[in-house]
Order: structure tokens, then sequence, then C-alpha cells
């Protein structure tokens, strides 16, 4: 069975060997959140599935700024919390942990763009 895959603005036929597929498993972007489709060979583990390293890189800098995100949110709501604010030890601690969590952010985020190329939907 012959197969057409657009990528890039080109068109690729792909002979759709399943012995192949065995001995080379695609990218398993497609089960992932972000979902999308990708003819590279996946190279790199990440949370259980293959994936080729463009889309490994992506979803590892994703996960990092997620994570920080909600770190920066959690940390932004116990600062908004009135009777946290009269503890001013624990205020200034937690302002602190804010303003790191913030430069990490900032970090990530750019690890992200520059694993898409800038855009978005580079890959
Ligand atoms: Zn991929």
């Amino acid at each position: 069975m012959i197969t057409t895959h657009s990528h890039e603005g080109k068109d690729y036929y792909l002979l759709n060997a399943s012995a192949a597929a065995e001995a080379h498993p695609c990218c398993g972007v497609g089960k992932t959140l972000r979902g999308g489709e990708c003819d590279r060979s996946g190279e790199i583990e990440f949370q259980g599935l293959l994936l080729c390293e463009p889309h490994a890189e992506q979803l590892q800098a994703q996960d990092r700024t997620d994570l920080l995100e909600g770190i920066v949110s959690s940390l932004s709501l116990c600062l908004s919390s009135i009777p946290l604010r009269k503890n001013k030890e624990l205020s200034v601690m937690l302002r602190a942990q804010r303003a790191q969590a913030t430069r990490e952010l900032a970090h990530a985020r750019e690890d992200l763009r520059r694993a898409t190329g800038g855009k978005e939907e580079a890959l």
C-alpha cells in the first residue's frame, strides 16, 4: 500500500510496510495531547512514547513551560491569601520563589520558542 504524506509543502510517497515500521517505529507525537502527524522515526523516549528528536525537544520544553506556569500561578494564588499576607516572613519567601519561577518560566518559554523554530506549529 502506498500512502501520500504531505510535509513542508512537499509530497512524499512512502511504502507502508509493517515490517519496516516495527524496525523503525514512527514518532509518536500523534498520541500526545499535542497531536499531529510526524513521519520521522522515533528515537527518544518521552513519557512512555518514542518521539523524533525535534518533537522530543519541543514536548520537553512544553512540559517544563506548563509546569512552571502552574507553579507561578499557584504561588500567586497563595500570595493573594489574606491570612498569609499578614505573615510577612512567609510572604517575602513566597514572593522570592515566585520571582525565581517567573525567571525560569521565561527561559523555558525561550527554549520552547527555539524548539518550535519561532512558530507554534513549526513541526
Ligand atoms: Zn516527530
